[in-house]
């Protein structure tokens, strides 16, 4: 099978020739970011494989059909970047990794925490310049405080696991599907309604997937709900940037409600993401303004970068195509959503 891999890093070719060794899938990598021009380059190739901020849109879906792909491989969990409607009425089938290792993000969601409350990049750039003062750098003990994750599925549990058992946090929880046996094994405590969170913690981390429609998570974090969470919370985001409204977390950061904010994504990354744009002007003003506050840490869609998610989402991606290839069909299909399925809910239960 010829699979053409669009917007490839260095990792990711080190990580699918190391899990290439054994099949027999012939990979052209792309530097090119996919768009409706760039997907041309799939021609003649059964499989074109895609990243997080690679619209997938209908004109983008119509050009790989033109150019007879048959399978879209995402090499990442979230899929809301492909219109799985249209998708599937061009007969095309998307496959993704699931799980590759909540692990990874888990642990960056707590790291990132940490950073924001500790002042760690505060702290490292100072002591570079040979400054030793310590003012502006106070932060708070975790132990003891509350925090509050939203969204529980594989990376939500984990990290309040994290926190529960590691840091000795009260760990309150919020999802429309509650896991009581896992949070319960983990230290989670769960909360009825998002409201009620949003209130109680002094730390909240959000660790949905990006969906719309009435249960949707686009914007859940909105104007309201900032001015629903405790004054000086320290808010995270590692999970989707639209799950956030970017002009109302101006507003109240401006207005000084909130303590420290991370975020790992954002909701117009694409533009700027997993590429060098340090020589180019920022156009996107939101953008410049986050970066701008001395209480804003921002990451670039680093969480999942670890050498053990590399290794599995280059593993699960070969499998998930020798299973299209072999069966004509794979576990990890995304099909679209059926009238009356409840927005964000996945098939799978957390599994480590
Ligand atoms: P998951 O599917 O295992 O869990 C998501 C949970 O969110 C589910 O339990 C679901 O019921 C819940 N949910 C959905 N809609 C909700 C709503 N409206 N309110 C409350 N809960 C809701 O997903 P996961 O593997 O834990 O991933 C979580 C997020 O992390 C996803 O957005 C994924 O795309 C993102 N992610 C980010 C990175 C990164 O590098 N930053 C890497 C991997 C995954």
């Amino acid at each position: 099978m010829k699979v053409a891999v669009f917007g490839t890093k260095k990792y990711d070719k080190d990580s699918f020739e190391a899990a290439n060794e054994s099949s027999k899938i012939d990979f052209t990598y792309l530097d090119a970011r996919l768009d409706a021009k760039t997907a041309t380059l799939a021609a003649d190739h059964e499989a074109a494989c895609i990243f997080v901020n690679d619209q997938c849109d209908e004109e983008v879906l119509q050009a790989f059909k033109d150019a007879s792909v048959k399978y879209i491989a995402l090499r990442c969990a979230g899929f809301n970047n492909v219109d799985l409607k249209k998708a599937e009425d061009l007969g095309l089938k998307v496959v993704r990794v699931p799980a590759y290792s909540p692990e990874s993000v888990a642990e960056f969601a707590v790291g990132m925490i940490l950073t924001i409350v500790r002042k760690y990049h505060k702290s490292y750039l100072r002591v570079r310049e040979g400054n030793f003062l310590l003012d502006g750098l106070t932060g708070f003990n975790l132990s003891s405080k509350t925090v509050g994750i939203v969204g529980t599925g594989k990376i939500g549990l984990l990290t309040g696991k994290i926190l529960a058992k590691g840091f000795g946090c009260k760990v309150v929880a919020y999802d429309l599907y509650k896991n009581e046996e896992k949070a319960k094994e983990y230290g989670l405590e769960y909360v009825e309604t998002l409201e009620e969170l949003l209130r109680q913690s002094d730390v909240i981390s959000l660790h949905c997937p990006l969906t719309e429609g009435e249960n949707g998570t686009r914007h859940m974090i909105n104007k309201e709900r900032l001015e629903e969470m405790k004054k000086g919370v320290v808010l995270v985001n590692t999970s989707r940037g639209g799950l956030i409204d970017t002009n109302d977390l101006i507003w109240a950061l401006k207005t000084g409600h909130l303590g420290a904010v991370g975020l790992d994504v954002y909701e117009n990354e694409s533009s700027y993401f997993f590429a060098d744009s340090s020589s180019k002007i920022i156009y996107d003003d939101n953008f410049a303004r986050l970066l701008s506050f001395y209480n804003v840490f921002v990451s670039g869609h680093q969480a999942f970068l670890t050498e053990e998610a590399l290794l599995n989402i280059a593993q699960t991606t070969i499998q998930n195509l020798k299973d299209l290839e072999e069966k004509g069909e794979c576990q990890n299909e995304c099909k679209p959503e059926k009238k009356g399925d409840k927005g964000g809910k996945k098939e799978e239960k957390a599994d480590e």
